[in-house]
């Protein structure tokens, strides 16, 4: 096949572009944002001034996608860790032990990650940039069934329609193909929304001198008494970075010493006393968080030939559990997987891709979207579809994370890491274990 468009070139673009190399002659990634070279947030992803934490699972699923990438992100100063051991994490209101593990990761902005991933990308002959761009519209063949151009809209005002045999939209939370679709008789795509109300605060800044043993501290509320939570991160260029969050409006200010007081009352001093002489290194940026939401693609009863959803449009997890990425990341190596096997010229060999995809992503979702709820729901203030036997789930979740057995607290950073599914937590072998007595 001649060529596809992806539509957005952040990570689920790129790491979508990567997927689908082997089968067109061309790939093109539009993007209305001109790239950083020098770690600058760009307009197009203002999260990206906030810790983004990648799991294990989507780090494993962007090295299958791009071996060089661990490499690439050390040489440009990602700091490697054992997120076992590495970090000191807050949460159900206890520190969780800390012991030599199998969960491997590495700190780094956000920035940094994804210049690395789309230098990654830049490798690949058949992959062209094109910035200053956006897509405002898709057009659909005589037929009215197929995708087979996007309508652009250049920065100088001009408008062009650019034609390709496949389309990726990874436009994120905003994305304009749920609108499109129903605008163009597809029907309404559904949505569960979560509402959680949560408020970022974020800098950058440079740790007084000091031994730690530690690369990060994360400290998690408990609702629904704790409502404040941080995450302090070693990343690149020997610098810190803060975030505090609050749900439920409990907000961190954009002021030094508003931002400070607000980590001075997290639950735990740790973060504070790590801080307070820090040496705050750019301005404190804030970000709003009204809820989460999942879109469900794969139940409409039509769905376009030649475009899949990748990214945020599927869904926008709560980021306080640094799922995003990872999820983007675990998707495009599905895509990868099924695009193998696809015929792109024939419309059942599409047909085929679509339901496995969808498919994947029920998978995919099920448990950074569960682990997210049953955090939210904790709070009575959060409203959304509140999924049945979340309740006893969380007392079993209680159950495992006091558990002092290394194996189960192993197990249960797998799951938080998206190594393993939330559903291998109630398998009949683990539950038996959580119940064994302790042995001295
Ligand atoms: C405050 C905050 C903190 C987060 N923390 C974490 C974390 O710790 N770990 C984690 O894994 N995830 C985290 N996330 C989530 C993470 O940022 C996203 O899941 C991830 O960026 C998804 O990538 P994406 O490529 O789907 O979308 P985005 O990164 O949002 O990118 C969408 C891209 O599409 C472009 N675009 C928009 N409209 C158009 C158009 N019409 N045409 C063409 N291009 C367009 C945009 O410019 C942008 O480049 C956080 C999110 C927030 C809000």
């Amino acid at each position: 096949m001649k060529t596809v468009i992806i539509a957005g070139g952040s990570i689920a673009g790129l790491a979508s572009a990567k997927a689908l190399s082997g089968k067109f002659e061309k790939i093109l990634i539009l993007e209305p944002d001109a790239f950083d070279q020098h770690g600058e947030v760009r307009k197009g992803t203002p999260q990206a001034n906030h810790v983004h934490g990648l799991l294990k699972g989507g780090s494993d699923a962007l090295t299958h996608l791009f071996p060089n990438l661990p490499k690439r992100l050390k040489e440009r100063g990602a700091v490697s860790c054992d997120f076992c051991q590495d970090v000191r994490w807050y949460i159900n209101k206890k520190w969780m032990p800390r012991f030599c593990g199998p969960l491997p990761i590495s700190f780094q902005t956000r920035s940094l990650l994804e210049r690395c991933i789309r230098d990654e990308v830049r490798q690949l002959s058949n992959v062209e940039f094109i910035t200053g761009c956006r897509v405002k519209d898709y057009r659909l063949d005589a037929e009215g069934k197929r995708i087979v151009a996007a309508v652009v809209e250049r920065d100088n005002g001009t408008t062009e329609t650019l034609n390709a045999e496949f389309f990726i939209d990874a436009t994120g939370r905003g994305s304009l193909f749920p609108n499109w679709l129903s605008r163009n008789g597809f029907g309404a795509v559904k949505v569960d929304k979560v509402k959680v109300d949560l408020g970022y605060a974020s800098c950058l800044m440079e740790l007084p001198a000091g031994e730690r043993d530690w690369q990060s501290i994360l400290i998690y509320p408990k609702g629904p008494e704790e409502v404040r939570g941080a995450t302090l991160v070693n990343v690149e260029d020997d610098r810190w970075m803060l975030t505090l969050a609050g749900y439920h409006n409990d907000h961190p200010p954009a002021d030094i010493d508003g931002y400070m007081t607000f980590a001075k009352t997290l639950p735990q001093p740790d973060i504070y006393e790590a801080v307070k002489d820090a040496r705050i290194l750019t301005p404190i940026k804030i970000h709003k968080f009204p809820y989460g939401q999942r879109r469900y693609y794969g139940d409409l009863p039509r769905f376009p030939k030649g475009i899949l959803p990748v990214g945020d449009t599927n869904a926008s997890l709560n980021p306080l559990f640094g799922q995003g990425m990872s999820v983007a990341a675990l998707s495009a190596k599905s895509l990868s997987h099924l695009a193998e096997s696809t015929n792109f010229a024939d419309t059942k060999s599409l047909k085929a891709l679509k339901m496995g995809y969808f498919q994947s992503l029920r998978h995919i979702f099920a448990t950074p979207w569960g682990l997210a709820l049953g955090q939210d729901f904790r709070y009575p203030m959060t409203i959304g579809p509140k999924p049945f036997g979340l309740s006893v789930k969380n007392a079993l979740k209680e159950i495992i994370m006091g558990a002092s057995s290394t194996e189960i607290i192993e197990r249960f950073y797998q799951v938080v890491h998206l190594v393993e599914e939330e559903k291998s937590f109630y398998h009949p072998k683990w539950i038996s274990k959580y119940f064994r007595p302790r042995t001295k």
